[in-house]
């Protein structure tokens, strides 16, 4: 007898979790989202509440949840680092106790779970651009371990679950990722630079501007997502998601400025510590098993809708 799929996202209510949300409720699952709040807002997710295949619940995944899905997504975790280092501990126990609690879940009824895992299980990359079986360069007692460390335990949970309790896992490697709906003041650069421009103040660069990154807009990683999880329990991960076009941050301000048509100066404050130099996906796994995908957004496209959006909400809250 066909049922809808019972899909779970935690993390359902930020900036990714709420694009995931909406992408599978078209697709005609239920989703049950849960949230703690505290980096996620019900405006994220306010017109999809009065959808009848869509639920919202207030939890934090580092107690035990009891329910029946056949699917989960484990996104929930702050995801910024200003937010990250808010309260580190809890970061970490979002990350591990969160994993073993879903993980549990997961064994209990025999569901598929996906983990976002992220770069930063990279840190400060040797190797360019970087493969999954690149190991990482990662300080496990600086002011970012409490993600990076965080995450990395989780993916080995992961794993383990999978050995030894036969558990169906997909683990992606997210890449810097933006778009409608990130958090205006999570102090990502994407948001800041935007919200900067916008108010015609000076864009804060940190360090020489020189470090790269690599941004993918939310729809191309939601695709990834979504075809990682449909793939068969012989694939793991993990898997690098994201988009390897490469720029400067000094770049990236520059065609914010360029864009928004602001008068913003450029000013440069210091390099936080930890702060990786350069990140780039080789995303030739996620290419070759996911049918072809890759980013199909171009940086100008995806940062024309993401000023747009927060044009938007200034206009609306100032
Ligand atoms: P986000 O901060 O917008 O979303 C995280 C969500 O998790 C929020 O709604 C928050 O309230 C919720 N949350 C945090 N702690 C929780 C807890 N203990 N219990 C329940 N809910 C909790 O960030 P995002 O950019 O949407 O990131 C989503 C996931 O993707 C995160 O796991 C993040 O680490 C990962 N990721 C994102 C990026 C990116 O560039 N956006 C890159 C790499 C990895
Ligand atoms: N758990 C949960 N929901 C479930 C099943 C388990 O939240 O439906 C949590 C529970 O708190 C448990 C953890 O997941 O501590 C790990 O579960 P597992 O069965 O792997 O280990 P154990 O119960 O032996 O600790
Ligand atoms: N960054 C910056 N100005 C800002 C915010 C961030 O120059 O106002 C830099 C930051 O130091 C880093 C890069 O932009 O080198 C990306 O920062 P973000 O916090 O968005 O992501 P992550 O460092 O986690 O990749």
């Amino acid at each position: 007898m066909w049922r809808r799929k019972r899909v779970l996202v935690t993390g359902g209510a930020g900036f990714l979790g709420s694009h995931l949300c909406e992408r599978l409720l078209e697709e005609g699952n239920d989703v049950l989202c849960v949230d703690n709040f505290f980096t996620g807002t019900k405006d994220n997710i306010v017109h999809l509440l009065d959808k009848p295949h869509f639920e919202l619940m207030r939890h934090d995944v580092t107690f035990p949840l009891y329910l029946e899905v056949d699917e989960i997504y484990n996104l929930a975790c702050p995801a910024s680092p200003i937010h990250y280092q808010h309260d580190p501990v809890q970061t970490t126990k979002t990350s591990v106790h969160g994993a073993i609690n879903m993980l549990g879940l997961a064994k209990r009824v025999g569901a598929k779970i996906f983990q976002a895992s992220t770069s930063e299980v990279y840190g400060d990359p040797e190797v360019h651009p970087q493969t999954e079986d690149y190991r990482g360069n990662v300080n496990p007692i600086g002011p970012r371990a409490c993600y990076d460390e965080g995450k990395r335990c989780a993916e080995t949970l992961f794993f383990d679950y999978h050995r030894q309790h036969g558990l169906d896992i997909k683990v992606a490697r997210i890449f810097n990722t933006y778009g409608p709906r990130m958090h205006p003041q999570d102090g990502r650069v994407v948001s800041n630079f935007i919200i900067q421009a916008l108010h015609g103040e000076d864009i804060t660069i940190y360090g020489d501007g020189q470090q790269t990154r690599s941004f993918c807009f939310y729809t191309d990683l939601i695709e990834g997502f979504v075809r990682l999880m449909a793939t068969d329990k012989t694939v793991t991960g993990p898997m690098n998601l994201g988009n390897p076009y490469e720029i400067t941050i000094r770049e990236l301000a520059e065609r914010v400025i360029e864009m928004t048509g602001a008068k913003s100066k450029l000013i440069f404050k210091d390099l936080p510590a930890d702060d990786p130099l350069q990140r780039k996906p080789d995303i030739t796994f996620a290419r070759n098993t996911l049918d072809g995908w890759e980013p199909t957004v171009s940086l100008e496209d995806g940062l024309g809708s993401t000023i747009e959006y927060f044009r938007n909400l200034i206009a609306k809250h100032g």
